[in-house]
């Protein structure tokens, strides 16, 4: 009898993406999966408290008007049909992977970078094909030169785990050779000098991923979107689940948009966290990536890195380990608030006085 539980082939291949730990709420300093340390804007938790008494048995707006309204005007776009909203933007992800990539083509990703979108392929039946980078955190030009089979490119920018950029200029070199869409992944962007929302606007072909969960504080909540020409936003809103965001995450993102001034206060204050942890992990003795997102990753000439994950987290702090074949190894630590971070940095140093 044929086993009554076939799977498609490509979903019993692939092995599953693991997410950071999640400890349960508590003592644990988390500094493991770059979110913010401060509680969301109280305008946003206000939003919250009065969708929940709203109509509730009834159906959120499928594509979240509102939401797109003021995303829209906080970016400096025409209007919101330049903007598909998602329950975060892992799901806006999964939606370009199903929107460009069929069974035997390919994605590219830069290398190391998001392993997210090697798993997205893998669901999708297709191949994926990684570029390093080099030295400096550049690309090389091949990146850009996109055989037939490769339908879809993904940047993230700032890039994890190195926190390094790469300029607007040089993302619209390497769109400009390209023959699919380059999706630059901006979930880090609010952290950084520049941006490429601007280049949507001129170039069909770039298309711009956002996430409420990094620089807004609100990973609880589930919010991301995809900025792209509106050709290809009504094409992609084919594949979204009809009621995708939920009315209390579209209240919550709608006033979070609404209020600029408070992003880039706690914006500010976190990448000034950022300097600091920087200069003191250097005077520790660590190779320190100049970074531009809301985290730093280091490595340390004793090589030690996944001892003193284990260290860290039996002292209640969660970093996160990496290991990367081919490349190499070391410790990606999110910006918490100024407190967490000296605690983590002393029990560094109390490591690295043994070593
Ligand atoms: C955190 C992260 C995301 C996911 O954001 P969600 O909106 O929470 O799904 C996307 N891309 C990169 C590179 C990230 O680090």
């Amino acid at each position: 009898m044929p086993d009554p539980l076939s799977y498609r082939p490509a979903l019993s291949r692939m092995q599953p993406y693991t997410p950071g730990e999640q400890p349960a709420p508590g003592k644990t300093v988390k500094l493991n999966t770059n979110e913010n340390p401060y509680p969301p804007n109280p305008d946003v938790v206000k939003a919250i408290q009065d969708a929940a008494t709203g109509p509730l048995n009834r159906y959120p707006d499928p594509v979240a008007t509102a939401f797109r309204r003021a995303a829209a005007d906080a970016l400096g776009l025409p209007g919101p049909e330049w903007i598909l909203a998602g329950n975060g933007s892992d799901e806006i992800l999964t939606i370009l992977v199903r929107g460009f990539v069929g069974e035997n083509q390919k994605l590219r990703l830069p290398y190391p970078s998001y392993i997210l979108y090697r798993t997205l392929a893998d669901i999708q039946g297709a191949a994926w094909e990684q570029v390093a980078f080099e030295d400096g955190w550049q690309l090389p030009a091949a990146f850009g030169d996109t055989p037939d089979d490769v339908r879809l490119v993904f940047l993230p920018n700032p890039n994890s785990p190195s926190g390094t950029v790469l300029s607007a200029t040089e993302v619209e070199r390497l769109a400009a050779s390209m023959t699919c869409p380059l999706v630059v992944d901006e979930a880090y962007a609010d952290f950084a000098d520049g941006h490429c929302i601007e280049l949507v606007k001129k170039h069909a072909n770039i298309l711009v991923t956002r996430t409420l969960s990094k620089s807004y504080g609100l990973a609880g909540v589930r919010f991301g979107y995809l900025v792209a020409q509106p050709q290809v936003i009504s094409q992609l809103g084919k594949i979204k689940d009809s009621y995708n965001c939920d009315m209390l995450s579209i209240a919550a993102a709608t006033a979070a948009m609404s209020s600029q001034a408070w992003l880039a206060d706690v914006v500010a204050r976190m990448n000034a966290t950022r300097q600091r942890m920087s200069g003191r992990l250097a005077e520790l003795g660590f190779d320190v990536t100049p970074s531009k997102a809301n985290f730093v990753w280091c490595t340390h000439p004793c090589g030690q890195h996944q001892a003193m994950y284990e260290y860290l987290k039996k002292n209640q702090i969660l970093v996160r380990y990496m290991q990367f074949p081919d490349w190499g190894d070391g410790l990606r630590i999110s910006v918490g608030t100024d407190d967490q971070i000296d605690a983590c940095l002393m029990i560094l140093e109390s490591y690295l006085k043994n070593v």
